[in-house]
């Protein structure tokens, strides 16, 4: 493969360095990255850590050093021999378990968004953080996945903020030849396009390749000089557009996806639908089974037992609903020999969400109806889920509707700071990473020294103020940004404060601006003598969210304001650059959703992971995992059905946490100034989020409830 011709070729004894750069398992294996950060660390820096870039930046008279440089070569040896295992997909916990189930299963995962590195900014947040997981944990596991989405060439946006805190969305266009992509052919060598109808005309789209590990993903891109002009910027952003928009994303996603995977020789025998966005596949499928001769009922059923879909969001606003006339008038020319049986199939997503709107055309009940097995994301989001839908089912009391519960969990290998990666290496197990799910073994988290734990600890607090200097001094000599904005950077950030991070999408429910419910009682906290406390915020709002902008402008303003001393930072442009240093470097992670708004929320299994303990509210995730001692539940008990006195008391309660057992513990020293009792906390946040909260329990669980492929009993 000759990706940029013109340009030397890497010295045969490190041509494959193309190949790892151009294969995201580099991204979740620490020696991997290493290789690059050794073969050039300046330019690792400067890119962001793309190595593809770095191929091209990185000097010749470089690469012929490395290329004879016997320690270099030992290491490249290595990974590279580690990559090709990983491939192979020997050895792994698929191929080892007896699943009769399960021969030549294929599983076709299907999401709008996948986040699997900065470098390919295909996600706005969290949905796209737990398909870019499931991914690189698929092929941790063996299981045989292959995903689809969509490729952006203009992403998601990136936040500036204006001086008085105004997000501004700037759009890039993704330069091809930094990007870890190539296209995807078919079996004869030709490059991958499928036409997908649109109204009344034809759309191209052409297939993208990425490769993690032994999972591939199928990128859908519209940006071709075939397409009308208005047809090639369908796919340029993510969620850009109105409803006429998202409509025509959603048919080429579900119908072009299908016909990707067929004209790639794919035949999945699991087809799972990541929130309703992909819902369209059904479509294609009783379409495909109706043109064979089956009757639509028995292609329904057929449909019904191979889908698998989990819903995301207990939010209204978070699901697709249409009006019918767009979606006749945008699949007017999909029915193909279905087209007799339109109105059945349009019942299949008629619904009335009760806002007013009446009956519209409801992409998760479509979902819901035509998927054999349903979940939802935490226990509590799955009971919340079972009452909101549940006219789907009439005649079935909610608490019975056929939704199952499987939390979310995030990818420990992606996740966990290296630092910390190596205590564990060296008191828990050498090979922990491998066995990482099973419970007792994190029992020997004890053995961990804490002079160690809390070196590493301040060490990573130290990186994420490093970080946000760097990011600081970068918009004052570059975009000259103002004094004041600087300060709110985090430059007067103190590196041995209680670091309280909040990083999350700036909307409404998620109650951004609780923490400022009494703002001299905060400030009293922030400027204790000798028990000083900060706070670092992130996030964007949705474009089109103007209340979220407004809590994010007065969060803003509140960093820039002297009365807080300094003490409130704002990093802007969160994506997962940002995320790996705050849920490495802060101490606390506060979440304060309005109850039960929260499906899940992932970023705080993320801290735990990494021994931040979490302040929250007792929603999505933290309703089942927190035990007493691995963190704190902000509950302010109150019955109310007034949302202003709801938030009065969980305000207090929080404040009162904050005051009272928190920064006490943390600031509650030994003789040598290690605090004992914090680190208590440390550990079990560790010890309960490692195998509960990882991807990994949650892959098993996805192959055994939900995709059908159980393993015999051992
Ligand atoms: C983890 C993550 C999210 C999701 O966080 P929540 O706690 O679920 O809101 C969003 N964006 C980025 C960049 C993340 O890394």
């Amino acid at each position: 493969m000759e990706r940029y011709p013109g340009l030397s070729p890497l010295p045969d004894r490190i041509r494959r360095l193309e190949e790892l750069a151009c294969d995201l398992w580099w991204s979740w294996h620490y020696r991997a990255r290493e290789v690059f950060r050794r073969l050039d660390y300046q330019i690792w820096r400067d890119t962001d850590h793309n190595p593809v870039r770095m191929l091209r930046l990185v000097s010749r008279d470089r690469l012929v050093d490395a290329a004879e440089d016997r320690s270099f070569l030992a290491l490249y040896d290595s990974v590279m021999h580690d990559l090709d295992r990983a491939r192979s997909a020997r050895d792994t916990w698929w191929s080892q378990g007896e699943r009769p189930a399960a021969r030549g299963a294929q599983v076709a995962y299907f999401s709008a968004e996948f986040a699997l590195h900065q470098s390919l900014p295909l996600y706005a947040g969290g949905l796209g953080v737990l398909a870019g997981d499931t991914c690189k944990e698929a092929s941790d596991l063996g299981v045989p996945l292959v995903g689809v989405g969509f490729m952006y060439p203009q992403g998601y946006f990136h936040q500036h903020l204006s001086a008085d805190g105004w997000q501004q969305e700037a759009y890039e266009k993704l330069n091809w030849l930094d990007a870890p992509i190539e296209p995807a052919v078919r079996s004869d060598g030709s490059p991958c396009v499928v036409a997908v109808p649109l109204g009344d005309r034809t759309v191209l789209a052409a297939v993208w390749l990425v490769r993690a590990g032994r999972i591939r993903l199928f990128l859908l891109d519209t940006d071709l000089p075939e397409n009308a002009p208005w047809d090639r910027e369908l796919s340029a952003r993510l969620y850009g557009g109105n409803q006429e928009t998202r409509i025509q994303q959603e048919i080429i996603l579900g119908l072009g996806g299908v016909r990707a995977l067929r004209a790639l020789d794919i035949a999945p025998t699991v087809w799972h639908l990541n929130e309703g966005h992909a819902a369209f596949v059904v479509l294609q499928r009783v379409r495909e089974a109706v043109e064979t001769g089956q009757p639509f009922d028995e292609a329904v059923a057929e449909v019904r037992r191979t889908t698998v879909f989990t819903t995301h969001t207990p939010v209204p606003a978070g699901h697709d609903a249409f009006p019918f006339h767009l979606v006749e008038a945008y699949l007017s020319g999909a029915w193909g020999s279905l087209g007799g049986l339109r109105d059945a199939f349009l019942a299949l997503g008629a619904y009335d969400n009760g806002n007013g709107d009446g009956q519209m055309f409801n992409m998760t009940a479509l979902a819901l109806r035509s998927a054999g097995a349903v979940n939802a994301v935490s226990q509590l989001h799955r009971d919340v889920t079972r009452t909101m839908w549940a006219p789907i089912w009439p005649g079935t009391p909610p608490e019975q509707a056929p939704i199952q519960a499987i939390t979310n969990g995030v990818h420990v290998p992606t996740w966990v700071a290296a630092g910390l990666s190596k205590l564990f290496e060296a008191y828990i197990a050498p090979d922990w990473r491998q066995r990482h799910d099973e419970e007792h073994m994190w029992d020997a988290i004890d053995a961990i020294p804490d002079e160690d734990l809390w070196a590493v600890r301040q060490a990573l607090r130290a990186d994420l103020f490093a970080f946000a200097r760097e990011r600081a001094r970068h918009r004052w000599t570059d975009e000259r940004v103002g004094p004041g904005q600087i300060v709110a950077a985090g430059t007067l950030l103190s590196p041995e404060a209680l670091t309280i991070g909040f990083a999350r999408r700036f909307t409404a429910y998620k109650r951004p601006e609780l923490l400022f419910h009494d703002p001299d009682r905060l400030a009293r906290i922030l400027s204790a003598v000798r028990r000083p406390v900060q706070i670092v915020y992130a996030g964007k709002a949705h474009p089109a969210d103007d209340s979220g902008k407004h809590h994010l402008q007065h969060i803003y303003k509140r960093a820039m304001d002297q009365g807080f001393g300094g003490r409130i930072a704002f990093i802007d442009d969160y994506d997962l650059h940002v995320a790996h240093y705050l849920v490495h470097g802060c101490d606390l992670w506060l979440n304060t959703p309005r109850k039960p708004l929260e499906a899940s929320g992932t970023s705080g299994m993320k801290a735990a992971l990494n021994g931040v303990p979490n302040l929250s509210i007792g929603d999505g995730w933290w309703a089942e995992g927190y035990n007493g001692v691995n963190g704190w539940l902000i509950d302010g008990q109150s019955e109310s059905r007034d949302q202003a006195e709801v938030d009065a008391a969980d305000a207090d309660a929080l404040y009162r946490l904050l005051e009272t057992e928190i920064v006490p513990t943390f600031y509650d020293r030994d003789s040598a100034g290690t605090p004992k009792a914090w680190l208590r906390v440390v550990r079990e946040a560790i010890r309960t989020a490692m195998p509960r909260f990882s991807s990994r329990r949650m892959m098993k669980q996805y192959v055994e409830s939900m995709y059908g492929l159980r393993s015999l009993p051992e």
